[in-house]
């Protein structure tokens, strides 16, 4: 195990031993440059990774790991490697993968918000506080949010507190869902009030509170099932049934697998 986790409180060592041991893997840790230049996301103090080799590793943009940092980025590898859950990807014509630098609105930025429901919850069982970070994290993307929308000419034309039923059709479909997904993950785990209304303000002045909630309960019938997840998901954004695919890693058997979204594996 590296030298890093191996310095980690001990519910979080046990679940690297048995990320390793399980899945037959070797989490790798390196430091690296920051990958994204936007927004918060270039303050993110670390990362994780998988590819098609079943290479692991927890990225590091500072010198340290810190127990929140290494919970945080194990319970994402947790889930693929041990609950056998697959990572929703959508096909580049639809939502880019990867853009040089920017990552908000991108399919990693989208199935990473998604993955974060199941993360916060599970690092409250190795110990770590979930909030601690993401009370500021998410202050600053609503600041972010809020100051990028209120710049576009869309949203300067509609007058706040406006039902816009047509408000979503004008919007890119992941801007759109990654801000109701915003206002989901800030209701179900942050805990600062002023984040809180913040968001809630945001949502209710631009006639988008009903809609986040309905997707919010949507969110607590599907999310034991990321396929049923996906399927949810690409209907309420009205995409084409082949849009996205879901990618599937077996560490013991080294394989991937692929498939779409509304096949059964
Ligand atoms: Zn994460």
């Amino acid at each position: 195990m590296h030298a890093l986790l191996e310095k980690q409180p001990i519910a979080i060592r046990e679940l690297a031993a048995r990320i390793e041991t399980e899945a037959k893997v070797t989490i790798e840790v390196v430091r690296s440059a920051p990958l994204h230049t936007d927004g918060n996301f270039a303050k993110a103090p670390a990362g994780c990774g998988i590819d098609d080799n079943l290479r692991c590793a927890i990225l590091i943009f500072n010198d340290e790991l810190t127990p929140e940092s290494a919970a945080h980025e194990l319970a994402h590898l947790e889930r693929w490697l041990i609950d056998g859950v697959p990572r929703l990807f959508f096909k580049p014509e639809f939502i880019p993968n990867i853009q040089p630098t920017e990552y908000a609105g991108t399919s990693l930025w989208f199935e990473n918000r998604l993955e974060h429901f199941h993360v916060f919850r599970r690092m409250k069982d190795l110990g770590v506080d979930p909030t601690k970070g993401l009370n500021v994290e998410m202050g600053k993307q609503w600041a972010d949010i809020t100051a990028k929308f209120a710049k576009t000419a869309l949203l300067a034309s509609v007058p706040t507190g406006s039902n816009t039923a047509n408000l979503h059709e004008n919007l890119t479909p992941i801007g759109y869902l990654g801000t109701h997904l915003d206002y989901c993950i800030t209701r179900r785990f942050v805990d600062d009030p002023a984040v809180r209304s913040c968001a809630t303000d945001f949502m209710e002045n631009r006639g988008l509170l009903i809609s986040a909630r309905a997707l919010d309960r949507r969110l607590n019938s599907t999310l034991h099932d990321k396929k049923e997840t996906a399927r949810m998901l690409i209907r309420e954004l009205r995409l084409p049934r082949d849009t996205a695919y879901l990618k599937y890693f077996n560490g013991p058997a080294k394989t991937v697998k692929v498939v779409k979204v509304w096949q059964s594996v």
